[in-house]
């Protein structure tokens, strides 16, 4: 593959002063402490990547396109089935993942500023302990990168189609690269790990844009499939959230209300003449009028057929929700072909420089994703979809293969696991936990409970504040906060999941006089947990 085109152009002037330590300030003795057993650090990230789209999790969906390269993680490693999120949301989950800390803790509670930048951030402190340090693709974060010996991020959300970068040599301008996000990062981050000090342990963070919405496949996957596939209907598509609180019924997420036939569904013909928000109709005239004038072409070949055939139906009610859930997912499923197309180089070349043993290579996503569960779209919410995420670790000298996690995690846990892999000290003030006894088999479990909150609203989308406890077998969530939506009341609502009966949580049990003790314990473990984090609101 030939070097992509990037050129320097005032895609917006960076809002971040870069903070980077020189290398002369690692200190020496760290560096010299480096043995060759100390292992490197490969973490993937995408961003709202669901785990009923990678096959090693068994879900239908994933059967359409499969994630060889994905589940390769699984059959040489670890797969844990019960990892969360603290905060369904891409920029707390950032935060959280670099300090270990909970929302309020770190102050990102929202897409907002919010970020307390003199938090201890874990790349920092390998870096002092003599790791090569990176982080390339979707940053998203209201500070500049800091602990970093490189850094390449996206503008913003950043763009499918020939995305802008910021690096420390671009002068704080974003260069426009040429080609499609994934392979860009991935090819960033090849260029990094060839370039890198081979004595010394590196820890690389590869973030990808994908698969955020909306959802523009590379061109060459196109034909993978599309919304005429034979593609399995959740069985909550048409949820009438009849026994759920108000927040379930006045969210602004669903497929069928709220997911736009442009910018969404690329319906070029149509965006400009439905009822959506304008910066819905200005975000996808930016995505398609920065392809090249090849890759336009192409696109147009292949969505403009299905756009007739589209707009000739005539379709309304469920047989239009299903056609546009059905666009959703086989766009969706075609974004992830990249993805786990460009995981597949990283492990190649991992193998073929003989690191593979040696490195500790991590899948997730900032959080999960609804695939039409609830008539949904999106994240936020603590029920299972967005609170869950995918987690797949590989680490052959210590990890066994074919593992499987049931453990709850969290992803709190990232810091303090990757500094207790490199033998760093965890500092005290980190909430996590190190995953590092699970990944050995020394413990099967870290916790009983996972705690939950969500602060964005209001926001797009709509979702009310919550705040919750989920343990292997149940979940209790609060809805609270004043109305500041139209058509929104001031709310106050529990709702209660027995997990095990009820999967897809269809039937809050709150109230039920059935559960009314495992309820009150959890209501008391509850208030115990936010006493102790400093009730946060
Ligand atoms: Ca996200």
């Amino acid at each position: 593959m030939g070097k992509r085109e990037c050129v320097l152009v005032a895609a917006g002037t960076a809002a971040l002063i870069p903070v980077l330590p020189s290398r002369a300030d690692i200190p020496a003795g760290a560096r010299e402490e480096q043995g060759k057993e100390t292992p490197n650090i490969l973490f993937i990230m995408t961003d709202d990547h669901s785990y009923q789209t990678i096959s090693a999790y068994g879900h239908p969906l994933s059967a359409l396109v499969p994630t060889p390269n994905i589940d390769r993680l699984a059959g040489e490693g670890m797969l844990f089935r019960s990892a969360y999120v603290e905060n369904s949301i891409s920029t707390p989950s950032r935060a959280t993942l670099l300090t270990g800390l909970y929302s309020h803790q770190h102050g990102q509670r929202t897409l907002d500023r919010g970020f307390d930048t003199t938090k201890t951030v874990f790349p920092e402190l390998l870096r002092q302990a003599g790791y090569q340090t990176a982080v390339i693709g979707k940053w998203h974060l209201p500070a500049a990168p800091h602990g970093f010996d490189h850094y390449s991020i996206l503008h913003d959300q950043g763009d499918y189609y020939n995305p802008e970068l910021l690096t420390p040599a671009s002068g704080g301008m974003f260069v426009r690269c040429e080609g499609y996000a994934t392979d860009i990062i991935t090819d960033q981050s090849l260029e990094w790990l060839e370039g890198r000090d081979p004595t010394r342990p590196f820890c690389l963070m590869v973030h990808h844009k994908a698969p955020h919405r909306n959802w523009m496949p590379d061109i060459q996957y196109l034909d993978l499939i599309d919304e005429y596939s034979e593609i399995p209907v959740p069985d909550t598509l048409f949820d009438d959230y009849s026994t759920r609180g108000p927040a379930a019924r006045t969210q602004e997420m669903t497929i069928a209300r709220d997911m736009s036939l442009g910018y969404d569904l690329k319906v070029d013909r149509l965006h400009d003449t439905e009822e959506v928000p304008d910066w819905l109709k200005l975000s996808w005239r930016n995505s398609i009028e920065r392809m090249t004038p090849s890759q336009r072409a192409a696109w147009d070949a292949y969505y403009e057929p299905l756009n007739d055939r589209f707009i000739d139906q005539e379709l309304s009610g469920d047989d239009l929700t299903l056609w546009k859930y059905g666009r959703y997912i086989s766009d969706y499923l075609k974004v992830i072909k990249s993805i786990d197309v460009q995981v597949g180089r990283l492990l190649d070349w991992l193998d073929a420089n003989h690191l593979t043993e040696n490195t500790l290579v991590v899948y997730t996503s900032d959080q999960g994703f609804y695939m039409g569960e609830h008539g949904w779209y999106d994240k936020r919410f603590m029920y299972e979809e967005s609170f869950r995420t995918p987690l797949l670790a590989r680490w052959p000298a210590v990890i066994l293969p074919s593992s499987v996690c049931d453990g709850l995690v969290q992803n709190i846990d990232f810091a303090p696991t990757f500094l207790d892999a490199a033998g760093v000290e965890i500092p005290g003030q980190m909430e996590g936990l190190p995953l590092t006894g699970l990944m050995s088999g020394e413990k099967s479990d870290l916790r009983d409970e996972l705690y939950y909150q969500y602060y964005d609203y209001p926001a797009v989308h709509q979702v009310r504040k919550h705040y919750g406890i989920r343990t292997k077998e149940f979940k209790l969530i609060h809805f609270y906060g004043q109305a500041q939506w139209p058509g929104h009341e001031d709310i106050d609502s529990r709702e209660f999941y027995d997990m095990s009966a009820d999967p897809h949580e269809v039937d809050n049990r709150y109230g039920d006089p059935e559960y009314a003790p495992i309820i009150s314990r959890l209501e008391e473990r509850l208030a115990a947990i936010r006493e102790k984090l400093g009730n946060p609101l």
